[in-house]
């Protein structure tokens, strides 16, 4: 098999030769890395995936992979399914030995003393870590365009924007730089990416997923997710990865073990999906709605049964988002002081701990971050916090009460996932508020701790892909990915090829990458 036939195959696919042993997981790392060299390049040309590459590490675990299953011993058969298969880490997911940076200059070269628990599940797993991807600055955004490194570009078309803020996890997976991801979903960071660039993004159940280790954003709604270019391979890293810790104290106790094999069942018929009164037609674009009506017709004739379903205090949750989201992020971002982590800056002459800690978060926070803090300190103070956070907390109530009494009707929800196709890069930089709104479709789920998926259905304006919204109740993901990859299968058989297939090759970078 040749380096270029390797990457385009599935996790999973990659798993069984490996398994087989037809290939290696040694050659099967290094067709990455050579891959990522050949396309990723710098903030300055190329995708701009990856912020580190992990390159000697990754080698060394793939070489262990190997041994192992070469001596053909019992430890052979204790390997994990997917030991072997290479993947890439958001760069707010905190790794020894690599730097992790959420795309702020306030962690430029900052080595964390300890590994998240998804990175110590994957490491116990061996798989091997290619490197970190890049971000909007602390997950803020939804178009990379926030990372203080420079921004990623949509293998689609370079002019466009990956999506955000796991811009660089989608691009990675998109442009068969990685088989699988992870990223981290706040309010469709990891859905939002994955409609931009063609892949599949699943949010899993809030308290699937283990968040120690992951820099907090909004707590109450951050979730680790898995990211791939199947619905299949997006349930096996999620099989993997989710599971009670004891060092997140809102880890659930459920067991995730039927993720994968959900996706093998291709059936949708009689199945109830609802539509959202509150997200038709305006709002979207005239290409998107289109396919999303291709893909309603498609659901009916696979036996499903499609109605309209009412959450009237949907129209309401981006702003509770916008509000709730600050509040938690003025808080957890108190930690970047100068004294605790990373950056510190002393004012000429020396200063008072305040005037450091002033003079450090001025230089090493972007202006969206800051735009956040200052909005979010607002919310909270006296006299304030009850009209705004109060307020925005109370909506959230209604808008879990909403989805809770729709699903008595229906067993999961679809809609496109984002209003438009990837926004052209620069587009939206100089106003936050339009970006806000590409979240319109996914924040609910975050709100309301509930599962989703975003998968692709098709392509739209400028032939670029539209991703289908799949959501459902709290630890329904085995249900999500059932439907899913039924839809998956429905997408394929029409396009006569996998949906990964149709993307573009992308230019090789002139510059070396390191
Ligand atoms: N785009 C959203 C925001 O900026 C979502 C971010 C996320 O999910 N991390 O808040």
């Amino acid at each position: 098999m040749t380096p270029e036939q390797m990457i385009r195959l599935t996790a999973l696919e990659m798993a069984e030769h490996l398994r087989a042993g037809t290939l290696t997981s040694v050659k099967l790392t290094r067709a990455h890395f050579d891959r990522i060299k050949a396309i990723d390049g710098t903030a300055e040309e190329g995708i701009h995936a990856f912020l580190h590459l992990n390159e000697a590490e990754a080698m060394a675990v793939a070489e262990q992979v190997d041994a192992i299953r070469a001596s053909g011993g019992p430890e052979a058969d204790e390997l994990h399914p997917l030991a072997g298969v290479p993947i890439a880490i958001k760069d707010n997911i905190v790794t020894i030995g690599q730097p992790t940076t959420a795309a702020s200059k306030i962690l430029e070269g900052w080595m964390p003393p300890y590994d998240a628990t998804v990175i110590r599940t994957i490491r116990a797993a061996k798989l091997p870590i290619l490197g970190k991807t890049n971000l909007d600055e602390f997950a803020m955004g939804s178009t990379t365009e926030y990372s203080a490194y420079g921004v990623t570009r949509n293998p689609w078309d370079l002019h466009r924007a990956p999506g955000g803020s796991g811009g660089g996890s989608a691009a990675a997976v998109g442009a068969f730089m990685a088989p699988l991801a992870l990223g981290s979903d706040t309010g469709g960071s990891i859905r939002e990416p994955a409609a931009f660039t063609g892949t599949v993004g699943a949010k899993p159940t809030y308290g699937s997923v283990s968040r120690y280790g992951l820099i907090a954003m909004a707590s109450s709604l951050d979730q680790i997710g898995p990211v791939a270019r199947t619905t299949a391979d997006a349930a096996a890293l999620h099989e993997l990865i989710a599971g009670h810790d004891p060092k997140d104290s809102t880890s659930l106790h459920t067991q995730w073990d039927t993720l994968l094999e959900a996706t093998k069942r291709h059936d949708l018929s009689g199945l109830r999906i609802g539509v959202l009164q509150e997200l038709q037609g305006p709002g979207f674009t005239d290409g998107i709605w289109e396919k999303f009506q291709e893909t309603l017709d498609m659901l009916r004739k696979a036996g499903a049964d499609v109605t309209t379903v009412e959450c009237p205090h949907m129209p309401y949750a981006l702003h509770a988002y916008y509000l709730i989201v600050p509040s938690e992020v003025s808080s957890n971002l108190a930690r970047f002081d100068g004294v605790r982590y990373g950056k510190r800056v002393v004012p000429e002459g020396g200063g008072t701990v305040a005037e450091v800690m002033a003079a450090t978060r001025a230089a090493g926070f972007g202006d969206e971050a800051k735009r956040r803090i200052i909005l979010g300190t607002f919310a909270l103070s006296a006299g304030y916090v009850d009209a705004y956070y109060g307020t925005a907390q109370r909506i959230r109530t209604l808008v879990i009460k909403d989805l809770h009494d729709a699903f008595e009707h229906v067993d999961v929800m679809v809609s496109p996932t984002t209003p438009t196709v990837a926004v052209r890069l620069g587009d939206q930089l100089e106003n936050p508020l339009t970006m806000y709104l590409n979240d319109v479709v996914t924040i609910p789920a975050n709100l309301a701790g509930i599962p989703a998926i975003s998968i692709p259905a098709g392509t739209a304006e400028h032939g670029m892909p539209v991703g289908l919204h799949i959501q459902g109740p709290a630890k329904s993901d085995a249900r999500i990915y059932r439907v899913a990859a039924a839809i998956e299968s429905l997408v394929e058989a029409d396009l006569g090829k996998p949906f990964y297939d149709l993307a573009p090759e992308v230019p090789r970078v002139q510059g070396a990458r390191s």
